[in-house]
């Protein structure tokens, strides 16, 4: 049910800032760096690895620069609209209560990273997003609970957004969807084939058309 997969344990952040892909690792640095598989930030299985090698040499294809690129300028065209988009639903569904809009800390624990985050905060800017770039002090005076042995300051990206319950903001988009005369209905999909103009979509237990398809099956990939 809505809410229920990926969207119930997400982060919360509604990513103003977020106009940069992860593309897949292709410096020999990194992968060197990721082979140990003890990173946070990439972890494989290598029964995985055979199972979606398919779907990851297409996502190693589409990592080249000149890719990445091309890519981040479509996806540049719908993250901008995030916030507003979402105000839309949180004024329809009446969710309000789950937001907060002081934007968020990232930390930096090296000079290296915080001086190339910078760089790219202000390349960020001519793209609406907003930041504050916070030195240790200016941390304290706005934390002075949080302890932060180990870092040299912060981009505060300051027009994204936190959602206190994830799970719950897209359970009241459900039901103001219903509220709308709106369906939901629960199989599995089993086959989509184009079909004239249009699409056919076989599930489980019965066979959809329609004019227009869209496909939201992400779940958070561990391989
Ligand atoms: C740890 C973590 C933190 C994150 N933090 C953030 C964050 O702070 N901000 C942010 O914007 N994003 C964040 N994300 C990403 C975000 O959570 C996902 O992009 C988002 O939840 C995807 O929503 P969805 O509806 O597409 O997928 P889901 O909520 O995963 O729903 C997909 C649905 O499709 C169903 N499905 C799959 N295959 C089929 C099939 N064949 N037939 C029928 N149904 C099928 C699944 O069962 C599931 O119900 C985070 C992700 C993770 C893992």
């Amino acid at each position: 049910m809505p809410g229920s997969e990926t969207s119930y344990g997400n982060a919360g952040l509604i990513q103003r800032e977020a106009i940069h892909t992860h593309p897949f690792p292709r410096q020999l640095t990194d992968m060197i760096r990721v082979l140990p598989n003890q990173g946070t930030d990439i972890r494989y299985r290598i029964p995985a690895i055979l199972r979606y090698h398919q779907a990851l040499l297409q996502y190693w294809k589409y990592s080249t620069p000149a890719s990445v690129k091309k890519i981040e300028s479509e996806w540049q065209t719908l993250i901008e609209h995030c916030t507003s988009e979402h105000q839309t639903m949180i004024s329809a569904s009446g969710a309000d209560e789950l937001i907060t809009r002081d934007g968020w800390l990232q930390l930096h624990r090296s000079e290296e990273t915080f001086k190339e985050a910078q760089v790219s905060a202000i390349d960020a800017r001519n793209q609406g997003v907003e930041h504050n770039v916070l030195n240790l002090e200016e941390l304290k005076a706005m934390e002075p609970s949080a302890n932060f042995e180990g870092f040299v300051g912060a981009i505060h990206w300051k027009n994204s957004w936190q959602v206190s319950n994830p799970s719950s903001l897209v359970k009241v988009y459900a039901k103001n969807f219903q509220d709308m005369q709106g369906t939901i209905k629960e199989s599995d999909v089993k086959e989509i084939i184009k079909d004239g103009e249009g699409w056919k979509v076989i599930t489980d237990n019965d066979t959809y058309y329609s004019d227009k398809l869209v496909i939201a099956a992400a779940h958070g990939l561990m391989i």
